[in-house]
């Protein structure tokens, strides 16, 4: 088999008012992702890995923000639609690999979950998803809570 790697980047603003959404997590926090969709970083960032890796461009040529059909629309339903894609490019996730920075809340806690989400629809098992959480340690706006980033890296798998 050979492979295909893809690198995904997303950051988003964090206001009041709005749900905090990681992994198809709802998360307590007082403050969420402002965004079009749901604002999911990491689904965000899975996704341009998963679009780098298979070269099929990135999320806002699918998913556009000037469209309304996508409006807070669950991003776990984002992926759902990008791995039909995958999938019938013959191409099979090997492993993902994702870094998420926030200041709070803790994340270790809820990773289990969010790899019960995301595996079924990666179509991987849940210890291929690699999921870190880092702070930045109180610097720049992530530091100061403003917002979160999040890498991730996918590897695809082809028979060439
Ligand atoms: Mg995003």
């Amino acid at each position: 088999m050979k492979i295909k790697a893809g690198l995904g980047y997303d950051l988003h603003r964090l206001v009041p008012g709005r749900k905090l959404i990681i992994g198809g997590v709802s998360l307590p926090s007082e403050l969420g992702c402002l965004a079009h969709s749901d604002g999911d970083v990491l689904i965000h960032s899975l996704i341009d890995a998963l679009l780098g890796a298979s070269g099929r461009g990135d999320i806002g040529q699918w998913f556009p923000d000037s469209d309304p059909a996508y409006r807070d629309i669950s991003s776990l339903e984002l992926l759902r639609r990008v791995m039909v894609e995958i999938r019938a490019a013959d191409l099979t996730v090997i492993n993902t690999d994702s870094v998420i920075v926030l200041e709070k809340p803790k994340l270790g806690p809820y990773f289990q979950a969010m790899r019960a989400n995301l595996a079924p629809l990666l179509g991987t098992e849940p210890d291929r998803i690699g999921l870190k959480a880092k702070t930045a340690e109180g610097l720049g706006e992530v530091g100061s809570g403003k917002a979160v980033a999040c890498w991730t890296v996918a590897l695809l798998g082809y028979r060439g």
